[in-house]
């Protein structure tokens, strides 16, 4: 159950309101964020509203039975839009486009992707300065220094930061440079740093876990949400099945399944998903189609010679491509009927 309280509630009445349901057995637990206050109450998922509905302070009660309540779609129809400021926004009826490099590798690099994104009418770039590698011996990023100057440069040139961030303690120093907190797939069920992104009011993308469920990705969205932050993004990268030909298997039945059950916006990650640069394109535009509302791929001037994941790059003429296709194909996917 979902209750959505009235603004500014006195403390006392609120509760009040907490006493009272629990004393239908519910146990509540008091959410806050920038945008409204909730009681999320989990107990019986039959109990007749009316039984609480005429107390005061509150605005609407929600029967939610998924186990995610806040980021769920039964309660709040409409789809959430993550504003970014400067008309930029990414929510459902558009089409985002994020791009960049894997790794932030130095200022020439920066400003000949700015410049790329610049000319293909980009205005999100995305590119990691603190990296999770399977090897402690590659390249791990420039760090905070290497993100303070993308940030300059990103600054003037008017576009926005995408990227991740790996432990609590690096959220506070990053947090004037970025525009999106990246959670990676090797931490979508990192539970605390999910806890203490839901106490800064910037936009966070949680990447689907590498093993991870539909469910779970959710319920990791529910974390940020019930931490204080609704600002969010779901992002499909693929996951770890027992095929081999590619580097994941790029699971587009969750995009679909996901808009169905949260009002969230939906990205999907086509680079890591299949991880072979040929087929990027092919399924960029599948996302496209399956009804993401944007997509984040990789791209660098030179991909062989990225300091990572140069295999799954495209070149900037191949980015500028896609990026021209993804527009026609969303424009397309708007002149069907689909859900
Ligand atoms: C990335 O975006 O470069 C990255 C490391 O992604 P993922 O967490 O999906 O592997
Ligand atoms: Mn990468």
């Amino acid at each position: 159950m979902i209750i959505q309280l009235k603004k500014d509630l006195p403390i006392k009445d609120v509760d009040f309101l907490t006493a009272t349901i629990t004393g239908f057995g519910y146990q509540i637990t008091p959410v806050s964020t920038q945008f409204g206050h909730y009681l999320i109450g989990i107990g019986s998922r039959n109990f007749d509203i009316r039984k609480i509905g005429h107390l005061p302070g509150i605005q609407d009660i929600h029967m939610v039975s998924d186990d995610y309540k806040l980021v769920s779609k039964k309660w709040k129809v409409k789809p959430t839009k993550i504003d970014l400021g400067d008309d930029i926004a990414i929510q459902d009826g558009e089409m985002a486009i994020m791009a960049g490099p894997c790794s932030i590798e130095s200022e020439e690099q920066i400003v000949n992707v700015i410049n790329h994104l610049k000319q293909s009418g980009i205005s999100l770039m995305r590119g990691g300065v603190f990296k999770p590698r399977s090897s402690p011996y590659a390249f791990r990023g420039l760090g905070l220094d290497g993100l303070k100057l993308w940030h300059q440069l990103a600054r003037e040139a008017g576009i926005k930061i995408v990227t991740e961030v790996m432990q609590v303690s690096q959220i506070a120093e990053m947090y004037d440079y970025v525009d999106i907190f990246q959670v990676g797939a090797r931490n979508t069920q990192n539970f605390n740093l999910l806890d203490e992104l839901g106490k800064v009011d910037k936009a966070v993308l949680i990447k689907r876990g590498i093993s991870g469920t539909i469910e779970e990705l959710l319920q990791s969205a529910e974390y940020v949400f019930s931490g204080g932050n609704e600002k969010i993004i779901l992002c499909e990268r693929g996951i770890r099945t027992y095929e081999r030909a590619s580097r994941n298997t790029l699971d587009l039945n969750a995009i679909p399944i996901l808009k169905a059950k949260s009002h969230l916006p939906v990205v999907v990650d086509p680079s890591h998903g299949i991880g072979i640069r040929e087929y990027v394109p092919q399924m960029a535009l599948s996302g496209v189609m399956s009804g993401a509302d944007g997509i984040i791929y990789e791209t660098h001037e030179n991909p062989d010679k990225a300091y990572s994941d140069g295999q799954q790059t495209l070149n900037f003429d191949q980015s500028s491509l896609l990026a021209d296709q993804i527009r026609k194909t969303f424009a397309l996917r708007k002149t069907f009927q689909l859900l």
